[in-house]
């Protein structure tokens, strides 16, 4: 996939190069042949490893970055995930590096000159026992102290606010309540990609598709450069961004992280009318979805337990969740499915991210997102891009070290990640 753009919005060129068949287009992002080397590769043209590059030039004026890829930009986790965003995280390390991201999120269109369609139409996450309901109330007060957007509904204001969800007791899970965070909602994923890439390029990034890292050469314990597909690329820093490939880059560097790859799958619906304006969440029944623009039902499922890198589903995971949205929303039971597939996600014991140095020096890793990193692409990007050009994490980032899994300095987000978006 390669981006396209044009320099001139005026309506007369959009309409002219429409009639010479879309021809005369100019690339969004530069695609050059890849030099012998760079000061910063980063592997993996995600929206973190780009919005990495992006940071790296625009704000650590770094010259010589390179993106590499070995498929097509943006064709990773980042294009197929449900797009949830939000920072109500229980923790204050987890909370405020979300929050960072949240912030950044709030500009990110105007900074990138780029839309990346970012809609704050609110994340609700339901409770169903009287212990979510404790658990969202103690996440909700701790939000409130970290500054961020959070609140406690009761079942009436849900249903007043949500009118097809079902609130009625006879529901097998029935709704005692939500935490509502009002600036949490969705972004158009592509766009982000296409958004980040866009913007590194204009700094002189290079961005290599088709290129992928399939060893490290590592000297007196420092990273000298990457075997690549196209061939053998220097590098004084290495940052890794591949999400549920990052074990298999690691142990390229004979380092074993404490991450598990599992697929995760989502699935969307035929178009209808607008009639869910905000994203709504269940860790019970185990279900979450959001209606895109296009009218679609956007659902996402739960993991395969199984580890695998097959990037696919399995019918049982999606019978699981077309029943968990038809617990809540009786009336989408005659919705048909249009299409499912599932991305891999690199899980960590405490359901938080690896923002790290590594044994290795100039080696470093950004990874652990598992199902909820997203949400946090362009605070990842801007911390990770930090950790690489100062080689001392950014404060916002220096409790998410491979250290803590021996400190055990662990931040256990499994509440708040739930299923875990
Ligand atoms: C179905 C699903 C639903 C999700 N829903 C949400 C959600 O609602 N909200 C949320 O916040 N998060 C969600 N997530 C999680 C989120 O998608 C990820 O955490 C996030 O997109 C990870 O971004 P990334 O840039 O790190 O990874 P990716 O986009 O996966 O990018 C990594 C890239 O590295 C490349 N790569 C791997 N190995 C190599 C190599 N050896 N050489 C070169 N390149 C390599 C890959 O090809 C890939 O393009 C979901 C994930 C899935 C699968």
């Amino acid at each position: 996939m390669s981006g396209i753009v044009n320099k001139d919005y005026s309506f007369w060129s959009l309409f002219t190069k429409g009639l010479r068949h879309h021809e005369g287009w100019e690339p969004a992002w530069r695609s050059p042949e890849p030099q012998k080397s760079y000061d910063f590769v980063i592997v993996g043209a995600g929206g973190h490893g780009l919005a990495t590059a992006y940071y790296l030039a625009k704000e650590h004026g770094a010259k010589s970055v390179v993106v590499l890829e070995k498929g097509y930009l943006g064709g990773g986790n980042t294009a197929r995930n449900t797009t949830i965003v939000r920072s109500n995280y229980l923790w204050d390390d987890a909370a405020l590096l979300y929050e960072h991201a949240l912030k950044l999120w709030e500009g990110l269109t105007q900074d990138l000159n780029f839309n990346v369609m970012f809609s704050q139409r609110g994340v609700f996450n339901l409770g169903h026992t009287l212990q979510d309901m404790r658990d969202i109330e103690r996440r909700v007060a701790s939000n409130n102290l970290n500054g961020i957007d959070a609140l406690v509904l009761d079942a009436r204001e849900v249903k007043e606010r949500i009118p097809l969800i079902d609130t009625s007791k006879r529901a097998r899970y029935p709704i005692l309540g939500a935490s509502l965070q009002p600036r949490g909602g969705v972004a158009r994923h592509d766009a982000v990609a296409w958004g980040f890439a866009r913007g590194a390029s204009k700094y002189g990034v290079d961005i290599i598709e088709n290129c992928e890292v399939v060893g490290m050469d590592i000297a007196d314990g420092r990273i000298k450069g990457l075997e690549t597909t196209r061939g053998y690329i220097g590098a004084s820093r290495v940052g890794c961004v591949a999400a549920g490939h990052s074990s298999v880059l690691a142990a390229m560097a004979g380092i074993r992280l404490p991450l598990e790859s599992h697929p995760l799958q989502a699935l969307v619906s035929e178009s209808m009318k607008p009639c869910l304006d905000t994203v709504v969440m269940s860790n019970a029944v185990h279900g979450y979805l959001s209606q895109s623009d296009k009218g679609e039902l956007v659902i996402g499922a739960g993991i395969d337990h199984f580890n695998s890198y097959a990037q696919r589903g399995s019918p049982h995971v999606i019978e699981h969740t077309a029943a968990a949205i038809i617990e809540m929303f009786p009336m989408f039971s005659r919705l048909r499915m249009n299409r499912q597939w599932g991305g891999i996600v690199d899980t960590a014991p405490d359901a938080c991210p690896i923002i790290s140095k590594t044994r290795v020096k100039g080696l470093y890793f950004n990874c652990g997102w598992g199902t909820g990193g997203f949400k946090a692409t362009p605070g990842s990007g801007h911390v990770f891009a930090h950790t690489l050009a100062h080689d001392e994490p950014h404060p916002l980032n220096a409790a998410f070290s491979l250290d803590r899994f021996w400190s055990g300095h662990l931040i256990d987000e499994h509440g708040a990640a739930g299923v875990a978006h």
